[in-house]
């Protein structure tokens, strides 16, 4: 084990922070994380309500990184997974009014009727659309409009980015939120050239990719990473003020027991990115509005337990998005009781719909009755709903996902400069590049394994690091 002597802090005790904290522990570093909060996890929160578990934020982690794997296992977690039931494989969009089940495989898109005649022939001369120069800055709608035409992207990637990353397709940049489609493009000069090619030479990912989550929900991980950190995990606790004196960072900290100050070889910061700049203000004033041009979209959760008897869908999938073009409220809901087993009580279902996002950032005026109303409303015609359900939770998220707008790519340029002058200063958080669970675990790894280089000049923690995560891959391969 490697033990530097020296100590970093970490601000924020959400997931991107635990993850940090945890990555730098295998490597033998002191770590300290400072979370404002109760209970650590960030927005990740689960809730046992009249028998059914719900989730405020994160329903599930959507896995193909061995070092996910390999965290879940080391702090114990292997035992409380749930996986994604078979029950859950379909994907379904609202077409018209209607759910209509999505194909995914291609002979299913030859035959289904979700995609018009006219949508089938212009996704298969995808190939034949010559390729942007890499320099190009798109947005996510033109990206997909010009490579697959209009209506792949009103009814298949639009609905995507609104459900999902509560984004504006016209808004988002399609290289920060569809990297894989841009890469394709670039590499191959088509996207479907390019995934077949792929599949051709076996030259996937080889890790095989799982839906998960746990038993008492997703608040599980942050819980046990916490309980794995033991005494370097401080709750309840605001860093206030950072300050460089010397060789060391010093943060002034408030608590119930007054005002603390802790001093540091390192800092990691993973608070959002507005919190990041009000601390870092005093420091750079340029780094600090970088971060503060970063918008977060304002999100809506509403969870909802009925009798399984009173759906007439069988919500055999794993949700359904709906389309602006649909004119809805309801961004999308994801049939929690069908993605995992043991989210409801026997003979009843959860149903987990979110609103709001870009497209309509007014939502958090509304009143819980009025967003209630709305909701039932479109879920009792969509999926057939004939009663009351047994309740409706609502959860606001004021500031809920951050968006990876056109010049996103530039920005985080910008911010590394900035950073570059900062020695022993380190951002971590989902504003960055994935806003997923996933992403912020592997980003953890990345920062912890920069700042123990920085720390001793050695990569040794890149080695351990490196080790340990092949095993778990080797593993995850058999799982
Ligand atoms: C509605 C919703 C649904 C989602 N669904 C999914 C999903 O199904 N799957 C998935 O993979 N991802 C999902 N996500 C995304 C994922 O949950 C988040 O991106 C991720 O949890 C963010 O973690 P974080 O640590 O970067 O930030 P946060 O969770 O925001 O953590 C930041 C922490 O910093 C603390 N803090 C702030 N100021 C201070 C201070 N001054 N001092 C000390 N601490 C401070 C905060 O209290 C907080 O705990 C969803 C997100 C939302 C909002």
């Amino acid at each position: 084990m490697l033990s530097s002597g020296r100590r970093v802090v970490i601000v924020g005790g959400g997931i991107s922070g635990l993850s940090a904290a945890f990555w730098l522990r295998q490597g033998g570093i002191n770590v300290k994380v400072i979370e404002r909060c109760a209970r650590p996890g960030g927005v990740i929160r689960s809730e046992l309500l009249q028998g059914y578990t719900i989730d405020h934020a994160a329903n599930c982690l959507m896995n193909y990184l061995p070092e996910v794997s390999y965290l879940c296992e080391t702090v114990g977690l292997s035992n409380h997974q749930v996986f994604r039931q078979d029950r859950a494989e379909k994907r379904y969009m609202v077409k018209q009014g209607r759910v209509v089940e999505v194909p995914t495989r291609v002979l299913d898109i030859v035959k289904s009727s979700y995609w018009s005649p006219l949508a089938k022939v212009r996704m298969l001369l995808e190939p034949l659309v010559p390729k942007a120069s890499p320099a190009t800055q798109e947005s996510v709608a033109n990206f997909i409009r010009r490579r697959f035409g209009r209506e792949m992207y009103e009814r298949g990637i639009e609905p995507f980015i609104a459900g999902t990353l509560a984004g504006d397709a016209e808004r988002v940049c399609a290289r920060s939120a569809l990297p894989r489609f841009s890469e394709l493009e670039n590499q191959y000069g088509s996207i479907i050239k390019g995934a077949l090619i792929k599949k051709f030479h076996g030259n996937q990912s080889t890790y095989p990719k799982h839906i998960f989550s746990f038993k008492a929900g997703m608040e599980a991980l942050p819980a046990a990473i916490a309980g794995y950190l033991g005494e370097s995990m401080q709750v309840d606790s605001e860093v206030q003020t950072i300050e460089r004196q010397g060789q060391h960072w010093v943060l002034k900290i408030t608590s119930a027991d007054g005002i603390d100050t802790l001093k540091a070889d390192a800092v990691i910061m993973a608070t959002p990115a507005t919190v990041t700049a009000s601390l870092l203000q005093p420091l750079s004033a340029l780094l600090a509005s970088q971060l503060r041009s970063i918008v977060y979209a304002p999100m809506v959760v509403l969870t909802l337990g009925f009798n399984a008897a009173d759906i007439d869908h069988p919500l055999d999938g794993i949700g359904c998005l709906i389309p602006a073009v649909e004119r809805k409220q309801v961004l999308g809901t994801l049939w929690s009781s069908s993605l995992f087993a043991h989210r409801a009580p026997a003979a009843k279902v959860l149903l987990t719909c979110y609103m709001g996002g870009m497209l309509n950032q007014g939502i958090l005026q509304h009143t819980d009755q009025e967003l209630c109303s709305q909701v039932l409303q479109e879920i009792k015609h969509l999926l057939g709903a004939h009663k009351e359900p047994d309740f409706v939770r609502v959860i606001r998220h004021a500031r809920g996902l951050p968006q990876y707008h056109l010049g996103h790519q530039q920005r985080l340029q910008r911010i590394a400069t900035q950073l570059h002058l900062l020695p022993g200063l380190y951002l971590t958080g989902n504003y960055l590049d994935g806003v997923s669970v996933r992403d912020c675990i592997s980003r953890g790894r990345k920062v912890a394994l920069d700042v123990a280089e920085g720390l001793t000049g050695v990569n040794d923690l890149r080695h351990i690091s490196e080790s340990v995560v092949s095993s778990a891959s080797r593993a995850g391969s058999t799982h």
